[in-house]
């Protein structure tokens, strides 16, 4: 019924739905699919027979990522690669990750109807653990095939207790999964927005010029404890007080740089933690992000000096370490240009866009150059049951995507 629909992005749409339940759901109500488990089987099997349908040749890599493979006139030639995850976080929605897929598995269908090959090959890949929501490692089917993995990482074990060398890969082979330099010409993902820029701007997709580079720190404020009744005002050191005032800053000194950079304070633990105690001891966490690491690393600089002045003034102490240090990982400039070119053509406004979440392209950047294409989604609501996306905004999506697969190949005929 989903295959009589007239149009493949509503058809790509109406698929991610059809994954959205049981048998293609690990939980009884809402979507959880993880990786290697039987929701994550059923939903190959799914794709499997869709792929073939577009003309593909169908199988799953070493790191049981499924692929689909669309000959091109010249079987040497390095490949098109057009991807995105299968797996999904617990209670999330339907599209982040598998429109991804679907739009690929719809980019070949649109040429494999007229008969049209490409000078490369086109593969569509499903990966499998992009999310990191079964063992406690993300992005793993995409790292093997960038070539990035090593094999100690795959010593990892579920909730429940499942390695994953028993959860039905061969883990001796998992890094085997491994695209030889040189062999990829471009990975190209298109992946819902997750943020609410493109609704914002009433726009239908949006151009990636890269995924944010990303600093993490973990702050540790010593004040001291004391009675909240009998210690007056002025005697105080007080660790949850000068820490609301850091967290208030962040917040001033991200808002005031007036570019891409975003800062977030998101955990926050006072102790003792009593309602009739001073706090005397606070852990906060800080995430600072920005396509360019130079700003990024100026704002994060600029809340530092201003965690250790407040701390100063208030005779606190403060312990600050980095915990996470992400490079951005820029788009391919050249492929950012094609993507503009096929949006200008599908009659859209052209319109460029950091992403501040990581995503496989950014694994698959030490591979090969990267292309993404954004969508957008209802309210930037993502990881979220009300994750919804337009069946028009994904029509628009897979024009971009073919026009972008039609151009590569004009640029591939000239050199
Ligand atoms: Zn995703």
């Amino acid at each position: 019924m989903v295959d009589a629909l007239a149009t493949g992005g509503a058809r790509a749409v109406a698929r991610c739905d059809a994954l959205g339940v049981i048998p293609y759901s690990d939980m009884p109500h809402g979507l959880y699919r993880g990786y290697l488990t039987p929701a994550y089987r059923a939903a190959q099997d799914a794709l499997s027979g869709w792929m073939a349908a577009a003309g593909m040749a169908v199988s799953r890599d070493p790191a049981a990522n499924l692929v689909g493979r669309y000959e091109g006139s010249d079987p040497a030639a390095p490949v098109l690669m057009i991807g995105s995850h299968l797996d999904s976080v617990r209670d999330g929605g339907c599209y982040d990750g598998p429109l991804g897929v679907m739009l690929g598995i719809e980019t070949v269908a649109a040429l494999h109807r007229t008969g049209r090959r490409m000078p490369f090959a086109i593969e569509v890949i499903a990966f499998g653990d992009e999310e990191g929501s079964r063992f406690p490692a993300a992005m793993l089917t995409s790292r093997a095939v960038a070539g990035t993995l090593s094999p100690e990482a795959l010593d990892l074990v579920d909730g429940d207790g499942v390695a994953l060398a028993d959860a039905g890969v061969d883990v001796a082979r998992f890094c085997t999964a491994a695209r030889a330099p040189g062999s990829v010409m471009a990975y190209l993902e298109a992946h819902i927005e997750q943020g609410p820029v493109l609704e914002d701007q009433g726009l239908a997709v949006g151009v990636v010029t890269g995924i944010a580079a990303q600093l993490r720190y973990r702050v540790q404020v010593d004040g001291m404890a004391g009675h909240a009744g009998t210690t007056s005002m002025p005697l105080r050191r007080d660790a949850l007080a000068g820490a609301a005032e850091m967290i208030v800053a962040i917040e001033a000194i991200a808002l005031a740089d007036r570019s891409d950079v975003v800062a977030t304070v998101g955990r926050i633990a006072a102790g003792p933690g009593a309602a009739n105690v001073i706090a005397g001891q606070v852990d906060f966490t800080i995430d600072v992000r920005s396509g360019d690491v130079a700003r990024r690393d100026r704002a994060a600089d600029a809340i530092l000096d201003a965690i250790e002045a407040i701390a100063q003034r208030r005779g606190l102490g403060v312990g600050i370490e980095r915990i996470h240090d992400l490079p951005a990982s820029p788009c391919g400039p050249h492929l950012q240009d094609l993507l503009d070119a096929a949006v200008a053509d599908a009659g859209q406004p052209v319109h460029r866009l950091v992403s501040g979440a990581g995503h496989d392209a950014m694994v698959m950047a030490a591979l090969c150059p990267t292309a993404m294409l954004f969508i957008r989604c209802r309210g930037g609501i993502s990881h979220n049951p009300a994750e919804h996306v337009e069946p028009a905004d994904a029509e628009v999506a897979l024009q971009v995507m073919v026009g972008f697969v039609e151009k590569l190949g004009d640029a591939c005929a000239r050199s």
